[in-house]
């Protein structure tokens, strides 16, 4: 099986933009590389594309507004987003096989989560649009409606994360609301989203309804955010990056999505179940290699368990082997990309330097062989740091989690807080009391108790502080990527 075959518009490995139903290459004729960072390799090339494309690819959303996707019910809407979540899960192995390669993420990891959300995230809002309800308020001599109406064209931002799973998040009830997008993936993971513009290709969806652009955020992604006939933007991205978004398109009036960065903790009190806390905090660490904004890098431990819960959490840790990404057995992979490891690499060395104690990982596997170059980190713990250190504050987005001791309540909750991000966290405790006490008084978008990372489409998915703005999930997405009007008549 070859993943590329998902891309039949890619000639000698240059995979092409898609605008107005057409693919085609970047005006400029200019070309990014992709590389696979397990092996260090070339994988494709994609356009280098700027703001004439965008120009483009606005123009082409405009038109499909004004055309047959403007006039398309919510019905054929809905059945459209059927089709593509079909289309996608009658593939599922190639598409699972090809964000791998393309992430360095495990295949199994891309093919029991990132692919199969992806194709729920279609089906989802395929029903959510279907069984839509509106609001009505009804005064003694007046009747108010309220209509939900598309916004326009939306300009879609997205990560190397999770590159399907987020594109299809934002892409899903866009559509179903009835706009038109404009998608920008991140140039390091750009495939799955080709891998979708062929779907849509596949389906003779109205043409213009959905459009890509590949290349680099500060070229095309600016561009997009600039753009006067892109009415919304919704980024998913860093905290640094969402603020240069924001600075360019509030003042523009556009309706603005920001799901930024997070430094999550996972608290640990002394009344859990530890057999059950220890393999889901484990989860929460090293998920895709400590790559989900969601990871809970923080690990606070009440002091009566520390020892204790330390010594099995660093024997699960170790165990956790770095391996070929495309190996069936493998389930922790390579890293984004060199770069990116480096950065993690750095934080590991500053945490010694910080005083911190690193009791497993800390270096990069001898892998040998053609992943000998590949972009791999153990998965690195680290303990003795003072939870207001650089390591315990700032997003590393990697294998890297702290752990710390306290006392009581109240120190948990000034260490969980005491960041400027604000985006999840994991509470593990046995007294339903304190769950909901704790919770409540968390400075967090969401909150997992006993759990970590079970969704549900339906609840608000967002930050609070530096984590970003807004709601996206449900009925919110449907809100977020409408416009409410609201009529009143008297009776
Ligand atoms: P990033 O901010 O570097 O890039 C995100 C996207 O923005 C990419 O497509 C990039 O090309 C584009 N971009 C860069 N500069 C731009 C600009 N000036 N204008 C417009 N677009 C621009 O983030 P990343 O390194 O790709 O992803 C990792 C970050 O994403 C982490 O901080 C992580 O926490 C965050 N993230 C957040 C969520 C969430 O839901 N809150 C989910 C996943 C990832």
């Amino acid at each position: 099986m070859t993943a590329f075959a998902l891309l039949p518009h890619a000639e000698n490995g240059r995979v092409p933009n898609y605008v107005g139903g057409e693919f085609s290459p970047a005006q400029g004729g200019e070309w990014l590389a992709d590389e696979d960072p397990a092996r260090a390799k070339r994988l494709a090339e994609v356009p280098r594309s700027r703001a004439v494309d965008v120009e483009a690819a606005a123009e082409a959303a405009g038109s499909a507004r004004r055309g047959a996707w403007g006039r398309a019910s919510v019905e054929e809407r809905a059945d459209l987003l059927d089709a593509v979540a079909d289309a996608i899960e009658a593939r599922l192995e190639e598409f699972a096989l090809l964000e791998s390669l393309d992430t360095g993420k495990p295949v199994s990891l891309a093919r029991s989560v990132d692919i199969p959300r992806a194709v729920a995230n279609f089906r989802f809002f395929a029903g959510a649009v279907r069984h839509q309800s509106t609001d009505c308020h009804a005064m003694e001599t007046a009747l108010n409606y309220t209509l939900r109406r598309p916004v326009g064209t939306f300009g879609l931002i997205t990560p190397w994360n999770l590159p399907l799973y987020l594109l299809s998040w934002k892409t899903a009830p866009a559509l179903a609301m009835g706009n038109a997008v404009v998608a920008k993936p991140s140039e390091m993971t750009p495939l799955t989203a080709a891998a979708l513009a062929e779907v849509f290709a596949g389906l003779d969806a109205p043409a213009g309804c959905f459009n890509l652009v590949h290349g680099l955020g500060p070229e095309v992604g600016q561009a997009i955010v600039e753009h006067p006939a892109i009415g919304g933007i919704s980024f998913t991205g860093g905290t640094a990056t969402g603020k240069a978004v924001a600075a360019t398109a509030a003042p523009m009036f556009k309706k603005l999505s920001l799901e930024l960065g997070g430094k999550n903790p996972s608290v640990v009190f002394a009344d859990c179940d530890l057999e059950a806390a220890v393999p889901g905090v484990l989860r929460a660490a090293f998920a895709n290699q400590g790559q989900v904004c969601l990871c809970g890098s923080r690990v606070l431990v009440e002091r009566g368990v520390f020892d204790e819960f330390t010594a099995a959490f660093v024997e699960a840790a170790r165990a956790m082997r770095p391996g070929d990404p495309q190996a069936a057995g493998t389930s922790f992979g390579a890293l984004v990309s060199a770069a990116h490891r480096d950065k993690v690499e750095g934080y590991a060395r500053l945490a010694e330097e910080e005083g911190g104690e690193v009791l497993c990982g800390g270096k990069r596997p001898d892998l040998g062989g053609e992943l000998a170059a590949g972009a791999f980190f153990e998965p690195t713990v680290v303990r003795g740091l003072a939870p207001t250190s650089r390591c315990a504050t700032e997003e590393i987005f990697g294998p890297v989690v702290t752990l710390h001791p306290f006392e009581d309540e109240a120190e948990a909750l000034a260490i969980a807080n005491g960041v400027r991000y604000g985006l999840a966290a994991s509470v593990w405790t046995r007294d339903l009391s304190r769950a909901h006490r704790f919770s409540e008084a968390l400075e967090s978008g969401m909150v997992w108790v006993n759990t970590w990372l079970l969704r549900d489409l339906r609840v608000p998915f967002g930050g609070m502080k530096d984590s970003g703005v807004g709601r996206e999930g449900g009925r919110h997405s449907l809100e977020f990527f409408s416009e409410s009007r609201n009529i009143c008549i008297q009776l």
